[in-house]
């Protein structure tokens, strides 16, 4: 598909006259189309079209913008499908993988057409008795959307769906290696008959688009997910204008598998959090922190179940794993793997890219013999590749488990009430789970990290209230 901008309810090419090639990580003959190289000037028309269309949207009724929402739920539903096998032509994952995606994509559709009719504010005591004190909510305006490829159905529509329900009328800049999928949901957003301007779409350089959102005096809001060192940048531009932001980055996600876990689930749950995706989630597992006693026996049902792993072609059903999603998440990984070796750690198994293939496939990867100094305990992987570090009391497992710029997401396997309950105090992470893989996110609950993870701002659920709207304090006498 050669895909356009969608600017102002029409498919638009960009003044550039110039487009890029996608091609499938997983077969390097597949190329799934092109999208815009697009320039200022194509933006400028976006943001454009969504400010004009600001007031007639923020005036509807929260249960109208909310029909949009359903019926564009109930079409990607039809079309999920087909949304699904795009999203892993164009970025890897598994189909059943994209297919899971979409249907949370409907969920998350749903879900926030609902919220056009829930409270909105609270009434608060005025300590005079003859006034009226309440808050209500009010959208931002224009909000500049910022995704990644990895998930390139979920987190577009977690920022948008709020957003417009909210009443922010949108510029979305998708990750250049997953445009087409998001394509595929603005038609959605087409077929429901949104009205044209209120959900717009510019492809094209991060450096230039993206950078082009953060910096603009028109957009108000801007909401990113993706790099701490892009998200750095994108929270500097909107802080120097005054608008508001939120950044959701990086992981680098802790398990805690105490002596009394259930050693079997516990070895399948962080497998799991680990390679799907091929390890390519913010809030995938990348360092395995085992009690000492039990450290041999789970390092071998590790590499065990590990060995086990399909890789190959995501298209095909009986694949478990599919490729990195890009050459330079290959080769980020690759070198990752090179610096862990250099660096004393040992290979148990995978650390090789897989030749005679026709993608960039990496085998799932397991370090043992490592330490909190190693750059690969450190970093952020974004690739299927663990660390495995003892440790012999639990005071001792949560300094481990704590020592790390990030604090996202962070899992333990235990029995003990004790032990569930200081780590549930003591871990800093934003999403604390116990008996469960680090990989998990309900749409209906608060997502976001702690330190260098997040802005402290929480996306999903609720919570996306926070960010979307402004709280006006209304005084009435
Ligand atoms: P990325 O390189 O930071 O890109 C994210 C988005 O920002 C893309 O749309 C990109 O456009 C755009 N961009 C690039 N440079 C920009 C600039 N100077 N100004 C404005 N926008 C710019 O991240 P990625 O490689 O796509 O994704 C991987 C990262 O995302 C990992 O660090 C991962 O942990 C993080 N992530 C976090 C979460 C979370 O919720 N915490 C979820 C998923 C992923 P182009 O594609 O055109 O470069
Ligand atoms: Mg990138």
């Amino acid at each position: 598909m050669d895909m356009k901008n969608f600017i102002n309810g029409v498919w638009t090419a960009s003044a550039s006259n110039q487009t890029t090639d996608i091609i499938n990580p997983g077969n390097l003959q597949d190329k799934v189309g092109t999208f815009q190289d697009s320039t200022e000037d194509d933006l400028q028309q976006a943001i454009q079209s969504a400010k004009e269309a600001k007031t007639a949207w923020r005036k509807l009724s929260g249960a109208a913008r909310g029909q949009y929402l359903y019926k564009a739920a109930e079409i990607l539903e039809k079309k999920a499908d087909e949304v699904a096998e795009i999203a892993t032509r164009e970025m890897g994952k598994t189909l059943a993988e994209t297919k899971g995606e979409t249907a949370r994509g409907v969920a998350i559709l749903r879900y926030y057409a609902g919220e056009g009719m829930r409270e909105e504010g609270n009434v608060i005591p005025s300590t005079d008795p003859d006034a009226l004190m309440f808050t209500k909510r009010s959208p931002l305006g224009v909000v500049g959307v910022i995704t990644p490829w990895n998930f390139p159905i979920a987190i577009p529509l977690w920022k948008a769906a709020p957003a417009l329900i909210y009443g922010n009328t949108v510029v979305i800049k998708p990750a250049s290696e997953s445009p087409i999928t998001f394509a595929k949901i603005a038609e959605c957003f087409e077929e429901a008959e949104l009205p044209a301007g209120v959900l717009n779409v510019v492809t094209g350089k991060g450096s230039l688009i993206g950078n082009g959102l953060s910096t603009h005096k028109d957009i108000d809001g801007i909401t990113f997910t993706g790099s701490n060192a892009v998200g750095r940048t994108i929270g500097a531009n909107a802080l120097q204008r005054g608008a508001k932001y939120q950044l959701e980055m990086g992981g680098k996600n802790p398990v805690i598998i105490a002596k009394d876990a259930d050693l079997e689930a516990a070895a399948d749950a962080t497998i799991s959090g680990a390679f799907k995706s091929t390890g390519q989630k913010c809030t995938a597992t990348s360092r395995v922190i085992i009690h000492q006693d039990i450290y041999e026996e789970f390092k071998q049902l590790l590499v065990e179940k590990t060995q086990k792993i399909t890789v190959g072609d995501s298209l095909e059903k009986d694949v478990w794993m599919g490729p990195c999603a890009s050459r330079s998440q290959l080769d980020n990984a690759l070198s990752y793997i090179e610096k862990g070796k250099e660096e004393g750690a040992e290979l148990l198994c995978g650390g090789k890219q897989i030749e005679d293939s026709s993608g960039y496939y990496l085998e799932p990867t397991i370090f043992d013999q490592v330490n909190n100094k190693m750059t690969i305990a450190q970093e952020e992987i974004f690739g299927p590749v663990i660390a495995l570090m003892p440790f012999s009391t639990m005071e001792g497992a949560l300094d481990i488990a704590n020592d790390v710029d990030y604090g996202l997401s962070a899992a333990i396997f235990t029995t003990n009430v004790q032990h569930t309950l200081s780590f549930i105090d003591d871990m800093d992470a934003g999403l604390v789970r116990v008996n469960a893989e680090s990989a998990g996110v309900e749409l209906q609950a608060p997502f976001g990290g702690m330190k260098q993870s997040s802005s402290h701002s929480r996306e999903q659920g609720k919570a996306a209230q926070e960010f979307f709207t402004d709280i006006k304090t209304v005084f009435v006498k």
